[in-house]
């Protein structure tokens, strides 16, 4: 049983959006209009009936409400915080044509998810053995909802994980205010009640396991996610790539002390992520450095207009070509529309994006575009019995996508499994 260090920097941070009690619930619950054909379901990527658990929730039914959400979504809790509901279900609610706020669909999944997690309420069982295993590469959220789903099927489940945690970016990536790694820890502790989830940590398949032993198994679903951090090059001390830095704070501590003026390169929602924990963790001066305009940006709007409450500066139309400093880093050199700056900063987190791990499988007979894996509507690959999904064939999208695309998966292996399947 794995267990998270206690002195972690993320503890600093509370929920942006406090629980509901059950009086706030029951009171928005009672505001939605159970719509007939809800735009706020077809806006989901795992289809929750969301319509069908706010009701439940607004007669005190919350069990029933959590085994709607969860039958749609193993990480339903996970994914109440973590969501973009903005640019999803929230956003589609139909009382924003109206100039109504909308219903607020995560806070009150989350007050049904939450109350079945810490209840330890069970609505899962597993199905006879099928006798057949599935390897599953990566413990990250895709593999978490196939595995779950596979188990449900009764076939049997190892996981290998190269880092010594579970979960992938659910417990080493999200932004603290939204879910801090105890939180999502206790959703997958829920998860793998399960029974037949067999998570082997530190063993890196490909060095620790050769890709060759996977043929001892039924089928295989890869879903290992990104690779490191996008760096520029010539990197000083002082300089980190964000999501290793992140990780870092998450499940360490980071010593920010002496840091007076952090910048932040990047301008997507990783980028965004770390201005809020740099400020959150009290460092004075916190900058955003984008390349392109406010309207190119990768990041979401409402996350960029929370940042800037919290007090965010930022740079556009700065692209950085040199780290300034003699060993440690002392300002990044930018080419404006202006001409060349050193933007000062004693710490540098580099968010850029990841590499894509698609063409290092390449080798092992998947096909891959663009770095990333390609699947079929059933997930599979061009390989016989390999399927995959999450961050690895999507290229990196939310948790939820990873959810949908695990689920998908685990139909399609148990179809191959089944003799169903044509992967
Ligand atoms: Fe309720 Fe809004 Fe969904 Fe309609 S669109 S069912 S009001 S949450």
């Amino acid at each position: 049983m794995w267990k998270l260090p206690e002195t972690r920097s993320e503890t600093a941070f509370e929920d942006y959006k406090a629980p509901y009690d059950t009086q706030q619930a029951l009171t928005e619950a009672s505001r939605c209009l159970y719509c007939h054909d809800a735009p706020c379901i077809k806006a989901c990527p795992t289809g929750i009936d969301i319509p069908n658990f706010i009701r439940k929730i607004a007669t005190g039914n919350v069990k029933g409400s959590a085994r709607t959400i969860f039958s749609s979504n193993i990480l339903g809790a996970s994914c109440a915080r973590v969501c973009p509901v903005e640019v999803l279900c929230v956003g589609d609610c139909v009382y924003n044509a109206a100039g109504v706020p909308p219903i607020q669909i995560g806070r009150l999944q989350r007050y049904a998810t939450d109350a079945a997690v810490e209840a330890g309420w069970r609505f899962f069982e597993a199905g006879p053995s099928s006798g057949k295993t599935v390897a599953l590469i990566g413990a990250g959220p895709a593999s978490l909802a196939a595995a779950h789903e596979l188990r449900r099927q009764g076939h049997a489940c190892v996981i290998f994980e190269k880092g010594q945690v579970p979960g992938g970016l659910n417990v080493t990536g999200v932004a603290p205010y939204k879910l801090r790694a105890e939180g999502a820890k206790a959703e997958m502790d829920w998860l793998l009640g399960i029974g037949g989830i067999d998570i082997r940590l530190g063993v890196e398949v490909g060095k620790d396991v050769s890709w060759d032993a996977l043929q001892g198994y039924d089928a295989v679903f890869l879903g290992v996610g990104l690779g490191p951090d996008r760096l520029l090059g010539g990197e000083l001390a002082g300089v980190h790539g964000a999501v290793a830095w992140i990780e870092k704070m998450k499940l360490g501590k980071v010593d920010l002390g002496a840091v007076r003026e952090a910048i932040v390169l990047g301008g997507g929602n990783t980028a965004i992520d770390c201005v809020r924990e740099l400020l959150g963790l009290g460092v004075p001066g916190v900058t955003m450095v984008y390349r392109r305009t406010e309207a190119d940006m990768s990041g979401y709007a409402h996350e960029w207009e929370a940042a800037r409450k919290y007090g965010a500066k930022v740079v556009w139309q700065a692209a950085p070509v040199a780290y300034v400093g003699d060993g440690a880093v002392r300002a990044v050199r930018c080419k404006t529309p202006a001409g060349e700056v050193d933007l000062p900063a004693d710490l540098v987190l580099v968010a850029i994006g990841q590499a894509k791990l698609g063409d290092t499988l390449a080798r092992l007979g998947v096909s891959v575009e663009g770095g990333r894996v390609v699947v079929d509507a059933s997930g599979a690959t061009s390989r016989k019995g390999w399927f995959a999904g999450g961050d690895l064939a999507n290229g990196g999208k939310e948790v939820v996508n990873a959810v949908a695309e695990g689920k998908r998966a685990a139909a399609g292996i148990h179809a191959f499994l089944t003799g169903g399947g044509h992967a």
